[in-house]
């Protein structure tokens, strides 16, 4: 049987089986949305953000994730400490993959290591484009331990249905700035989409995996932690994979908080992507287009600094020819 069957077979049994995933899943239909456009300019499709008003995120958005809180808290991931109705598909003997029961996404997965080990990219990116090809219409996400991440110190993906990102459908349209192109794809920057996304295309493994070494060698490390600062996004459209990286300089912008003019905003990939699961009701009526703008700018690695990875990309591989 296909991982997708062993997925929707999943999902079915977790309806019927868990209350607390049947109450959660048919709220979501249920949630509030309203959409805020980004306008691109006239070549271009206009980029969409989705506000979906979610109040079971706020455990999320405002999450500890700090060491002493991490260190008391038994962790969610691991599996002595979940639910005794979840239930686990396993992967390749070194994932499980679980139904999210707090979902952003009609389908929303959870892909953890089956060991306690902390959430790192490295070594990994073959790993979440193996899962993204296994799981058609799907996109998988990773968000760096300090990007978002509920459970820095588990390694984990997660997966929501590829139709409801609203960048999935953009990146193709986008006007991209090339470092590398051949018979097997391309990569380059894509900086019109009021964020900057570093974007492949690869019809193989081997060279998504190559551009994406080649880019989290150039992005910066901030001392104290152990890989950029990023989230990543990776699916497959049914010819080759798309990976959208997103460089970040912070987890939560300035405007972070109760306060007047604030917002319990953590941004992580898939408000990267253009869906903002936002969990106060007051923030999902007042956010505005230069809310977004001014989040996104903040929470990003800044043009300049996306400029200078982007020239030495450039020049890597220019040499290489
Ligand atoms: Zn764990």
């Amino acid at each position: 049987m296909l991982l997708i069957e062993h997925i929707d077979k999943l999902f079915s049994r977790q309806l019927l089986n868990w209350q607390l995933v049947q109450d959660n899943y048919a709220a979501l239909d249920r949630l509030a949305t309203r959409e805020i456009v980004i306008p691109v300019g006239d070549s271009m499709q206009d980029s969409h953000i989705v506000l979906q008003y979610n109040p079971e995120r706020l455990r999320s958005s405002s999450a500890s994730i700090d060491d002493a809180s991490l260190k008391a808290r038994p962790c969610f991931l691991c599996s002595e400490n979940q639910p005794k109705e979840q239930e686990t598909v396993v992967w390749d003997n070194r994932y499980k993959i679980q139904v999210n029961p707090y979902p952003i996404f009609s389908r929303h997965l959870t892909i953890s290591a089956i060991e306690h080990t902390p959430q790192r990219i490295d070594g990994r990116i073959v790993d979440m484009m193996s899962i993204a090809h296994q799981l058609p219409e799907h996109v998988v996400f990773y968000n760096g331990p300090k990007s978002g991440a509920s459970a820095p110190d588990h390694m984990h993906f997660q997966a929501g249905l590829r139709s409801q990102l609203p960048i999935c459908n953009e990146l193709f349209n986008a006007t991209i700035s090339l470092f590398d192109a051949n018979e097997k794809g391309l990569f380059g920057i894509i900086t019109q989409l009021g964020r900057p996304v570093f974007y492949i295309e690869a019809l193989s493994i081997e060279q998504g995996e190559e551009w994406f070494n080649s880019l989290l060698k150039e992005l910066p490390v901030k001392r104290g932690h152990d890989e950029p600062l990023l989230n990543v996004l990776c699916w497959h459209d049914g010819n080759g994979w798309c990976i959208a990286v997103f460089p970040r300089r912070k987890h939560r912008p300035a405007c972070y908080g109760t306060g007047e003019d604030q917002f319990i905003l953590s941004p992580a990939s898939v408000d990267m992507g253009g869906l903002w699961a936002v969990a106060r009701e007051e923030d999902f009526n007042n956010l505005t287009l230069h809310d977004v703008m001014l989040i996104y700018l903040d929470v990003c690695l800044s043009p300049q600094d996306v400029e200078e990875i982007s020239e030495r990309l450039r020049q890597f591989y220019y040499s290489k020819i």
